[in-house]
């Protein structure tokens, strides 16, 4: 954090102090609930099996019950470790079957991103309702026929932005919402990694795009989070090392600059050869970052005011953000309220996209609405 560092201390007052007890309920039971939904997964890979299927032991208002997979030793393999009837373990051909299956509420669908729109529409139209991770699908039509498809079946449909579950993620959006940063100017945010070869990531058929679609969408999303607002303009520019046999038909560098009708800006970046992950928040009287910002742990937070810099250390939170966003699901398909990340919100990033890849294109800024 730059500046940040040489002054830093862990923080014993002022904005943490402030602030956690302002943070919302949500992920938290707002009502108690009757019982706990079930959870089918689809797609058994990486986020899947290390991160989201151990966190359902923890939910309270959730539990795992089924397993859509095309490799049948990952079904027998993590159908055995979790204790998944063969009558719960569905292959991609048989999916629509698990409209007969009453056990399962919710579908959560973790495949490589051009699948996920087949396999949330399918889900939706099988009656249930839909977790999909992010990127929402690989362009705003398919976004808009998944809103369709969960509206026509009258069930919700959730995008996996595990970071408005986040405690620090969201102690910033309150502190930005308090005034503790002043009138909000300039958000900067970078969001990269190295990217192995051969991976769907790096293949357009499946991925719809590069390190945008898949690393760049915390970058932009934080940009909309911490400002609250939605961007009239962007303006962006690729870099991508075409003879680099990982980015034949993907980009890997994208920066850009969007901005927000009350006069802030983000900038923002995203890469597949370089390792990035922070933002800062910048207003009138104060800052307020963090490094790492947006990984599964280990997030840090700063913020500068008055000359002085602090490091801002938050209690740990009952739910860590894995299980307080199946919750967070689960309580919306139980009591009927709208996630707070919704079909919508992935929609809106994904027109973004598709306008700073435009802009890229063109070479040229885009207005996207707003102002
Ligand atoms: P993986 O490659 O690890 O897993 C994807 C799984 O999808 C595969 O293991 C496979 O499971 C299934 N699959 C079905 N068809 C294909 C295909 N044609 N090619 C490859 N896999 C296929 O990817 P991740 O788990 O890293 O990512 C999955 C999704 O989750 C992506 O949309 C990604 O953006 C998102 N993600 C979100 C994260 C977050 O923090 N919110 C973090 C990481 C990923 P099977 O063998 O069971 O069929």
């Amino acid at each position: 954090m730059g500046e940040g560092q040489s002054r830093r201390e862990i923080l014993a007052g002022s904005s943490a102090a402030l602030l956690t007890a302002a943070l919302p309920a949500c992920g938290r039971a707002q009502e108690a609930p009757k019982r706990k939904l079930g959870y089918a997964i689809v797609g058994l890979g990486s986020y899947a099996t290390r991160q989201i299927m151990p966190r359902l032991k923890d939910c309270e208002s959730a539990k795992l019950v089924a397993l859509v997979s095309g490799t049948p030793e990952k079904l027998e393999r993590f159908g055995s470790e979790y204790g998944i009837p063969k009558t719960h373990r569905y292959s991609y051909a048989n999916y629509d079957r698990i409209r007969d299956n009453p056990d399962i509420d919710i579908v959560y669908v973790v495949l490589p991103n051009s699948l996920h729109a087949e396999y949330a529409i399918r889900a939706s139209q099988a009656g249930k309702h839909v977790l999909c991770e992010k990127p929402m699908a690989v362009s705003s039509a398919e976004c808009e026929a998944m809103i369709a498809a969960a509206k026509k079946a009258g069930k919700k449909l959730m995008i996996g932005y595990r970071c408005h579950f986040e405690t620090y993620n969201r102690h910033g959006i309150e502190l930005i919402k308090s005034g503790f940063i002043g009138t909000p100017k300039l958000i900067t945010s970078e969001h990269g990694f190295n990217a192995q070869p051969n991976q769907w990531r790096l293949d357009r058929p499946l991925s719809g795009g590069g390190s945008m679609m898949d690393i760049g969408i915390y970058s932009l999303n934080a940009a909309r989070y911490l400002t609250r607002e939605e961007p009239f303009e962007v303006y962006a520019m690729e870099s991508t090392d075409k003879s680099d046999p990982r980015f034949r038909n993907v980009e890997d560098r994208i920066d850009w600059q969007i901005r927000f009708p009350s006069g802030a800006l983000a900038m923002c970046a995203s890469s597949y050869s370089s390792n990035h992950n922070n933002w800062r928040a910048t207003g009138t009287e104060g800052w307020v970052g963090m490094e790492p910002a947006t990984g599964y742990e280990g997030h840090q937070m700063w913020t500068r005011k008055q000359g002085r810099t602090e490091q801002v250390a938050l209690p740990a939170p009952a739910k860590n953000q894995f299980v307080a966003q199946l919750d967070h699901m689960a309580e919306c398909a139980m009591g009927g309220r709208e996630p707070i990340v919704s079909g919508e919100e992935g929609l809106r990033d994904m027109r973004l996209i598709e306008a700073i890849y435009r802009s890229a294109r063109e070479n040229k800024p885009i207005r996207v609405g707003g102002a």
